[in-house]
């Protein structure tokens, strides 16, 4: 099988095999190819998707070149329209979140609403809603593709298909087994049938990635195969833009980072009052009161933030469920230049090399910070941060770059 990880690899490792021709091509090229249509707007930016109510936080920091934002939730048309009315020059679009309370079935792929409480509203009319707010390009309300659910997610994709449009994104939220190792070749392949872009969001409790050790080789290969935008993405949506993604969506908040199946409950990632903040040295998010507990005995050891909300500030100051914006406005004015920098690398192989490099620095800081409060322990890398720090930053197959 050509799959990867036959044995039972260490982190680090990867074999021949892993290498996708793909990944070759997309390796030594200096920015993934350009689609045709609509999407072409998004094209190598790293987006912020949020709710309509952290717009003012995240505004002053969206960078206008890089950047972009991908609304979600109640009042998304209309908060998209004043945003239109502010003339921003950056791409916004708005996500229907039809896979929030609808199953796609082979039937009903879609989240179609009806109109007079009568007639069903087709599924083009939903995406020109949505170019008619001005909307860079419109998203599909794909409903939850469950584990499995391969001729579901293949009925959506000929559905779109056959609609023949080139303002529209194909939106797959897709259970994370699809990803794994049993339904990869056939999700990928039913993906790059497309041949267009594809908005990819992940489902699943908890954090995607943790779901098995396959997840992140094969998001990689997907990027090398399919023009992918990951949405709704951690860094997650970083590390595949650095293999090849066209381009990323990165949620501000837990909640608006992943995708959960509609018949389930979505469990909390953040109880209690402290928001959810990220400690730039570490490329991981902390609750706030997680920092402040750790420098406890020792405030004047605390890290300061250098970006424009913190202006100096130490991080152990997020406490408040009202300082929830002002981390939002961190987190974003924090991973923004990193973004850029990923996507201004001469090739997409120099972006994979910065970001391999990112999140080792991150790791060993990890450990510097325990060092330095001279503790043993209580602050564990992610897995997923691990992860990208091990793997190669390309299949150690592919071949050398030129000079
Ligand atoms: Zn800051």
């Amino acid at each position: 099988m050509s799959d990867q990880d036959g044995g039972a690899p260490g982190a680090g490792e990867t074999t021949a095999a892993d290498a996708w021709p793909g990944q070759a091509a997309m390796a030594s090229l200096p920015a993934p190819p350009t689609p045709a249509g609509f999407p072409a707007l998004l094209a190598h930016k790293a987006l912020v998707y949020l709710r309509p109510d952290k717009i003012p936080a995240v505004l002053p920091h969206v960078d206008s070149v890089w950047s972009g934002m991908i609304l979600a939730g109640d009042g998304s048309a209309r908060a998209l329209r004043r945003l239109q009315a502010a003339r921003v020059t950056f791409p916004v679009l708005t996500d229907p979140e039809g896979y929030k309370d609808h199953t796609a079935t082979c039937e009903a792929p879609f989240r179609l609403p009806t109109k007079d409480g009568m007639f069903p509203v087709t599924l083009g009319a939903v995406l020109d809603a949505q170019l008619q707010s001005g909307a860079a390009a419109a998203l599909t309300p794909t409903g939850y593709i469950n584990a499995a659910e391969t001729d579901v997610l293949k009925a959506a994709v000929t559905e779109f298909a056959a609609l023949q449009r080139q303002d529209s994104i194909f939106l797959a939220p897709l259970d994370i087994s699809l990803l794994g190792r049993g339904y990869f070749d056939q999700t990928a392949a039913i993906l790059s049938g497309l041949q267009a872009p594809v908005a990819l969001l992940l489902g699943c409790q908890g954090n995607p990635l943790d779901h098995s050790k396959d997840i992140i080789p094969n998001l990689r290969r997907l990027a090398a195969r399919v023009p992918l935008i990951p949405v709704r993405t951690d860094f997650n949506g970083l590390d595949l833009l650095a293999h090849g993604a066209l381009a990323a969506a990165i949620g501000t908040g837990g909640s608006v980072r992943h995708a959960v199946d509609p018949a389930e409950k979505h469990q909390a990632f953040n109880p209690g009052p402290a928001p959810s903040v990220l400690w730039p040295q570490l490329l991981t998010y902390f609750k706030g009161s997680t920092i402040a507990e750790l420098f406890g005995a020792r405030p004047q050891l605390a890290p300061s933030c250098p970006c424009a909300p913190c202006h100096g500030r130490l991080l152990t100051r997020f406490l408040g469920r009202d300082q929830q914006d002002e981390a939002i406005a961190h987190g974003v004015a924090t991973w923004s230049p990193l973004a850029a920098q990923l996507l201004s690398a001469p090739s997409v192989r120099d972006r994979a090399e910065i970001w391999k490099a990112c999140c080792e620095d991150a790791v060993v800081s990890h450990q510097a910070v325990l060092d330095m409060l001279l503790r043993l322990e209580g602050l564990r890398p992610q897995p997923s941060l691990s992860r990208w720090a091990a793997l190669p930053a390309w299949p150690a197959s592919l071949p050398a770059p030129v000079a």
